[in-house]
């Protein structure tokens, strides 16, 4: 069992089920838990590395910075992101390369055909 605390809540109809602990709610999420990433996504994978600002923390020196990877995508005009669970990552990555493999073969695809319907028009009235 990983224990992820704000993902979860969006995806439905996963067999889980929450407790409260120390006034948090955990959600556990079955290690299947990659079986939920769509085949295609859109968006982007994104490592941002900063520091927390925390005076005693290991990323003071600066050097030794947080990773956090995030979806990063766009909704209705808006720049969003939302950060990815580490077991989620590579098939959530996989996923957004897939969409862009599909995207560029129903271009290239429509374009053909575009170009073929055009000429068929030209030719034949
Ligand atoms: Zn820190």
């Amino acid at each position: 069992m990983l224990i992820h605390h704000f993902w979860v809540r969006r995806v439905e109809n996963l067999p889980v089920s929450s407790r409260q602990i120390g006034g948090c709610t955990i959600w556990p999420v079955p290690e299947k838990a990659t079986g939920v990433v769509p085949k295609v996504l859109r968006g982007t994978v994104v490592t941002h590395r900063r520091r927390c600002w925390k005076p005693n923390c290991r990323c003071a020196d600066g050097e030794a910075l947080h990773e956090q990877v995030i979806l990063s995508y766009s909704q209705e005009s808006r720049a969003r992101s939302v950060t990815l669970p580490s077991e989620l990552i590579k098939p959530v990555r996989q996923a957004t390369q897939r969409y862009r493999e599909a995207r560029q073969r129903l271009e290239a695809e429509g374009t053909a055909s575009l170009e073929a319907f055009v000429q068929y028009l030209k030719t034949t009235r």
